[in-house]
């Protein structure tokens, strides 16, 4: 694919990025199959349904601090109050006890508050005597106790569905009594890289050949808990072994996702395949940089996303759109990454037409605290070693030619 002037000359004709992704989101529907998991196995997975709490948070009231539960209408004036100790009840203790009236009881953090029992002290803020504690300042009532219900009731929402399973969506579901939760089953995903240039790592290289990146870059990618993938490795630019890879994968995956072979070279087979094994397909020239030819197609429950084979444009096209594609398709509900703010670090002159995606590192904050970007080099689309060394994405405008140093910009951090 030649990356020239004369694409950019034509940038009106393409598609903006944000009408690629809707065309591209119009076709991921998201599947709703489900299974019923236990908790430690749903970690990671998507959450199939809304979720409420099954208990009170707290489900009783209990003590905050490690101290002393008192009753305040047992305290006189002061300024010193003296109380005897009658009992002590721990983390796990059933609080059941009734201490007596005029009495304090050691408490620990997380026990069972007795009845009647209104505050607790800090034992930072008691001295131990002979028959009990002594203390100076009379505590409020409701003092350090955490009240049932406080922080949620049963039946209040607590998660929804589409959500990732992460740390704090697996600590929320245990909390409110989740021992096994309905996810969205695994999405099947069929990965294969197209190009005869093709070598895996390790391997010497002949003339003409090239490691295969992409291949490792999507098996990154797509190491997810929600994902069982089928890597189906390099296939050469034959078209009837393509054709044969692709109408296997049609057979067994929710989402088909390859690299190369979309462009308009006379070895650019996966359009013209896929239509011939009766899918729908949409070829896209989208005015982004890098990264203009990329494919959507369905065929029954598959959907396919054809990836650019150049690993840069791959990585982008991947990031800003086919990523999107396949988060809808898995069922999860999620924003897109917001930008950050950023400023430039240096003046910038480019060719108009296109939102670009540049490659950038950190250097510093500004006066007020932005990022500012180290543009790496302008040539950087054939370079993925350089994405490894970047620290994100700068957003550049279609319409922008030039920028000065300090000008705002919209960042993607990796
Ligand atoms: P294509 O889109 O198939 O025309 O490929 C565009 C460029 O990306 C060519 O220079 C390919 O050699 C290169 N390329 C394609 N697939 C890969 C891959 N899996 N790993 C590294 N480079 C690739
Ligand atoms: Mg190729």
């Amino acid at each position: 694919m030649a990356d020239g002037c004369a694409c950019d000359r034509h940038a009106h004709m393409y598609l903006s990025v944000d009408q690629a992704l809707a065309r591209g989101l119009a076709v991921a529907d998201p599947v709703t199959d489900t299974e019923t998991l236990p908790l430690a196995d749903a970690i990671g997975r998507v959450l199939a349904e809304d979720c409420v709490s099954k208990v009170d948070m707290p489900a009783f009231d209990n003590s905050a601090m490690d101290g002393y539960a008192v009753r305040t209408q047992d305290l006189g004036d002061g300024p010193l109050f003296d109380l005897p100790v009658a009992g002590r009840i721990a983390a796990g203790d059933s609080g059941a006890h009734l201490a007596p009236a005029g009495s304090a009881v050691r408490i620990f953090t997380g026990a069972p508050v007795p009845p009647d029992f209104d505050a607790v002290l800090m034992q930072e803020d008691c001295e131990t005597t002979k028959t009990g504690i002594r203390f100076t300042r009379c505590p409020k009532p409701g003092q350090h106790i955490r009240r049932v219900g406080e922080d949620l009731n049963a039946g209040a929402p607590i998660l929804r569905r589409g959500c990732e399973i992460t740390a704090r969506e697996a600590a929320a579901l245990a909390s409110a009594g989740y021992g096994t939760v309905e996810v969205i089953r695994k999405l099947k995903v069929t990965i294969f890289s197209t190009g005869s240039e093709l070598k895996q790592p390790g391997e010497e290289l002949r003339p003409g050949q090239i490691y295969n990146s992409n291949r490792f870059m999507l098996r990154a990618l797509l190491d997810k808990p929600w994902i069982n993938l089928t890597d189906k490795g390099p296939v050469e630019d034959d078209p009837a072994l393509l054709e044969q890879v692709l109408r296997d994968a049609c057979e067994t995956s929710d989402l088909i996702v390859t690299t190369g072979g979309v462009s308009v070279g006379d070895e650019d087979h996966m359009p013209r395949l896929f239509a011939d094994i009766g899918g729908q397909t949409d070829v896209m020239k989208v005015a982004m940089k890098p990264g203009k030819p990329i494919m959507f197609g369905r065929r029954e429950r598959a959907l396919y996303v054809g990836l650019p084979g150049n690993p840069v444009s791959a990585y982008v096209t991947w990031k800003i759109i086919g990523s999107q594609m396949m988060a809808r398709r898995a069922g999860l509900h999620r924003a897109p990454q917001t930008p950050e703010r950023a400023v430039l670090a240096e003046p910038l002159q480019r060719r108009a037409g296109r939102e670009e995606y540049r490659p950038v590192q950190i250097e510093g904050l500004s006066a007020e605290g932005s990022p500012r970007l180290r543009l790496m080099a302008p040539s950087y689309s054939g370079r993925v070693a350089l994405l490894a060394q970047a620290d994100g994405l700068a957003v550049i405008p279609a319409e922008i030619e030039t920028m000065s140093e300090g000008q705002g910009l919209r960042f993607l951090r990796f």
